[in-house]
């Protein structure tokens, strides 16, 4: 096990209350290293995280960050494409999101959540990143818009896959990636293991999404990213892989999506 290196591709560290990660993000950080992450996305869901978001990059090499207005959160005032296209100057700065539609929740207007959207792959098309999709009950219209606005052009992620094998071709087809979070070890989630089978080994992904969805055996605790090591462990059950196979071909998809766009869109500067 010690020789691992996971690559937890969706997490929520900073921005939250610290009632999760029994009040300490140094602590969480350095147990998830001890459990093997040497990878760690952290995804903010409003534009007002990006200092802490900055501060908590300045604290570890292997943090990276993603920021994007989340389709649920409620804000004084949308984001413009230039005001998201100014926070991606961080070398760690890697993927803009997470964006998308959530229809399971009525926070924000179906409407608005369309049209951020939108803005969202127009600046990442504009910084070069790739895309941390949300899709919660509306991925027709989350494959529908990234195809209008052209998202193929950067590609990225559908974290938190929950989606039936068809949402998984079209995006797949678009040049995206497909990442599986603990509801894989979910005892009913038979549908969502069968996707995590069947779709192509180089281009799966691992998440914890914590502090939520903690996977089995800690499901109902507060989740953190070192519990990554049991969502690794079921996916290689789940593809008949040793775990080691899975750690290696889930950290190099996340370097390929996330790390090499970096380095090349640096190179152009
Ligand atoms: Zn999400
Ligand atoms: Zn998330």
């Amino acid at each position: 096990m010690d020789s691992l290196i996971l690559a937890d591709s969706h997490c929520h560290l900073e921005g939250l209350d610290l009632t999760f990660y029994e009040g300490s993000l140094t602590r969480a950080v350095a147990v998830a290293r001890e459990n093997q992450v040497r990878y760690l996305l952290n995804v903010a869901t409003r534009l007002d995280a990006f200092p802490g978001l900055i501060s908590l990059l300045s604290q570890d090499e292997f943090i990276y960050g993603a920021i994007g207005v989340h389709p649920s959160e409620v804000v004084d005032q949308e984001p413009s494409v230039d005001d998201l296209t100014r926070l991606f100057d961080h070398p760690r700065m890697v993927a803009v999101g997470e964006t998308g539609l959530d229809y399971h929740y009525q926070f924000v207007n179906h409407e608005t959540q369309r049209e951020r959207f939108r803005r969202h792959i127009q600046a990442a098309r504009l910084v070069k990143k790739p895309l941390i999709i949300h899709t919660r009950e509306a991925s027709q219209d989350v494959l529908r818009i990234l195809k209008e606005e052209k998202a193929e052009e950067v590609g990225g992620v559908l974290h938190c896959f929950t989606e039936n094998w068809a949402v998984a071709e079209a995006a797949l087809a678009m040049g995206f990636y497909l990442s599986f979070s603990g509801i894989l070890t979910f005892k009913n989630a038979e549908a969502i293991r069968a996707v995590a089978k069947q779709a192509p080994f180089d281009r799966l992904l691992i998440e914890t999404d914590s502090p939520y969805l903690a996977p089995v055996p800690q499901r109902g605790k507060s989740n953190e990213p070192a519990y990554l090591k049991y969502i690794a462990a079921c996916l290689a059950e789940i593809r008949g892989v040793t775990l080691a196979e899975i750690a290696k071909q889930t950290t190099k998809n996340f370097q390929r999506l996330f790390l090499l766009k970096t380095s090349r869109t640096e190179a152009h500067c």
